[in-house]
């Protein structure tokens, strides 16, 4: 605000200058410096067209550009015009009748009334008047600075109320939420009762999984105001404004109550304090400490709920979990095969299906995704058929947006050698062998040797079913199967290539993370030597290294010895499968890709039949 002021003083300042200036003749027409005997020699020699002089100035219009001023129209001040047209008056009047003076004028000054003084004065002065009403007017209505402090929030959004209706699957979550829709409806109800209402409740899950929806609908359906603010727009450069806006946020949500607050990303202001690089986040603590604060001093009847999303819980300060504050969490999870085939039908609503789609069958494809990635995915379906000009979108449309998805656009017109073609087919093949044999690892749904994105080929899996919690047994197959793509370039091309480098990161990282954080080898024990936490780098710096030189050594010969093991499992493998190998690498190189099926009767040693249109949801089974 003093800003503000300050601005609006250094123009009131300025409007003054320029104001007495005026006054003091300064803006006076300016003077082009020409002598008397100048003005006179000019007229004399008849370059002069025309000149008026009125009061003590005069203006000439000369016929040809003066040499020096080079300009035709010049001023000078005569500071006895009265003598001056005395002296001129008979050169004058024989150049007028010779015709080459075509006119000239002498006004002399007139007798000034006083008013011709006061007149501008009051005129300024009623500007300045003005200028400072408009001004100070400004300041304070809403300008950008006076804002400084305020949350910005999405209020009651009219005509387009999220329900519990547009969030599909997430049956349990919504059960939970339910009697908080119903305190807000009714808080009296339950206030007489003395029960209490947890007014913190924290939704957990990865980032798409609908957290923000869901939130949104509890303010729907019990129809009152939701404010959002997202953590991030807590922190900002200046000391103070985020704990001022965690200060108005609660303001505003207690006026308007009952109501929501919605804070996305809590964890960007709600992480552990004393975490983070080289300190310096006072700005963080002072902000969650007003957040605290908050959260403590409203009491329950007030009708205000606060829901926050994070995809790290973990990593929450545990003084934000204590109860009366965050001391509800909702797991929001990934939703699985029927929460997966709700959202599609949710989705799916506002766009047109042709009878080719058959929603089960992607929502069973597509384990893993949010309900983010599957609006997304159906949204990139329905562009490409609007593209065709198609009035209703189909299966191959899903297929080639899924493909899209997951890897880019195809990129044909990146012309590839045969060698590099043959090159990736082997590599392909190699990883889809590798797959096919090891009983833990995906179907294959797709192999393509066509590059799209920033990968010269691809060999697409599927998980088959929706399990999370991954095995030893699984983590070393997937090793196996990483190395395929090398392993067959060493044992059909005699040479390994550059492709595989980013399979191999892969794999040294599982085997890393299988001997160091998960304790999964015998040598050093069950032992986490790497925790989750040491993504941010936070609390203690000199934990991340909490073994010795000797335990380092260990995990990189360990790390080494499951490569290598994984390694020889794969060459087994692959030379087993002589034979089929060259088939898939014959066939790839023939059409460019394979579908899931017919990789599967080529392994099975069946013909293998005319692809079908359809790639990533053409599955074996059917129900
Ligand atoms: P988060 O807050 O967890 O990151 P959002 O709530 O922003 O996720 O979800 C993003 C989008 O994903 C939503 O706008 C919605 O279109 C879609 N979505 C996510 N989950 C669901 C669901 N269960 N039902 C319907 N749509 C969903
Ligand atoms: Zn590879």
């Amino acid at each position: 605000m003093t800003k503000r002021k300050n601005f609006a003083g250094i123009l009131y300042l300025l409007l003054l200058i320029l104001l007495a200036a005026w006054m003091f003749g300064l803006f006076d027409t300016p003077d082009d410096g020409l002598t008397y005997s100048d003005v006179v020699a000019l007229i004399e020699t008849e370059q002069v067209e025309s000149f008026v002089l009125e009061g003590d100035t005069l203006t000439l219009n000369l016929r040809k550009k003066h040499p020096q001023l080079e300009k035709t129209k010049l001023t000078a001040t005569i500071a006895y015009p009265e003598s001056f047209m005395e002296e001129i008056r008979d050169t004058v009047r024989a150049q007028k009748e010779a015709g080459t003076l075509k006119d000239y004028q002498y006004l002399p000054k007139e007798e000034v009334s006083p008013y011709s003084y006061v007149l501008p004065i009051i005129l300024a002065g009623l500007v300045l008047i003005v200028v400072w009403v408009i001004l100070a007017g400004r300041a304070n209505r809403g300008n950008p600075m006076a804002d400084f402090g305020k949350a910005r929030t999405i209020q009651g959004q009219p005509g387009k109320k999220v329900t519990f209706e547009q969030v599909a699957g997430m049956d349990e979550e919504k059960e939970e939420l339910c009697e908080v829709v119903d305190f807000l409806r009714s808080p009296e109800k339950y206030t007489k009762m003395g029960a209490k209402i947890p007014h913190g409740i924290l939704l957990a899950g990865p980032p798409g999984t609908g957290k923000t929806l869901l939130a949104k609908a509890v303010a729907g359906e019990a129809d009152v105001q939701f404010l959002s603010i997202s953590g991030s727009d807590f922190m900002e450069m200046y000391v103070g404004v985020g704990a001022s806006r965690v200060r108005d946020l609660f303001t505003q949500a207690k006026r308007v109550a009952p109501s929501i607050i919605f804070i996305d990303e809590i964890d960007a202001v709600g992480r552990k304090r004393g975490s983070g690089m080289g300190g310096g986040h006072d700005e963080r603590e002072q902000t969650l400490n007003q957040l605290l604060v908050e959260m403590d001093g409203f009491n329950r009847s007030e009708g205000v709920i606060v829901l926050a999303a994070t995809n790290r819980p973990d990593i929450l300060d545990p003084a934000l979990l204590r109860p009366g504050r965050f001391d509800r969490q909702i797991h929001v999870n990934r939703p699985d095969v029927k929460g997966r085939h709700e959202i599609l039908l949710v989705h799916a609503k506002d766009k047109s299906l042709d009878e080719t789609v058959d929603l089960k069958t992607v929502a069973k494809a597509t384990s893993g995704f949010t309900g983010a990635d599957l609006s997304n995915l159906l949204n990139e379906a329905a562009i490409l058929a609007a593209r065709k000009n198609c009035p209703a979108l189909s299966m191959k449309d899903l297929d080639e947006a899924m493909m899209k998805i997951m890897a880019g656009p195809e990129k044909r017109s990146r012309v590839k050698s045969r060698r590099d073609l043959k090159t990736t087919a082997i590599h392909e093949a190699g990883h889809a062998v590798a797959m096919y044999c090891l009983p833990t690892q995906e179907e294959v749904r797709h192999i393509t040797i066509i590059p799209r994105g920033r990968s010269l080929g691809a060999t697409w899996h599927m998980p088959k079913d929706d399990s999370t919690n991954l095995t030893r047994n699984e983590m070393y197959e997937e090793i196996v199967s990483l190395l395929g793509g090398r392993v067959a370039e060493a044992l059909y091309i005699g040479d390994i290539s550059v492709g595989a480098s980013n399979d191999i990161d892969r794999a040294t990282a599982l085997a890393r993370d299988m001997v160091a954080r998960y304790g999964m080898c015998e040598s050093l024990g069950t032992v986490s030597y790497i925790s989750d936490d040491e993504i941010f780098v936070g609390r203690d710096f000199e934990k991340t290294k909490g073994y010795s030189e000797k335990v380092a050594g260990t995990i990189d010969d360990e790390v080494k010895a499951l490569i290598d093991k994984a390694y020889d499992h794969c060459r087994t493998i692959l030379t087993e499968n002589n034979e089929k190998m060259k088939q898939v690498v014959t066939f790839l190189l023939e059409h460019e890709s394979m579908s899931g099926k017919q990789f599967a009767q080529c392994m099975e040693g069946q013909p293998i039949e005319e692809a079908s249109e359809i790639v990533m949801f053409d599955s074996e089974e059917t129900e």
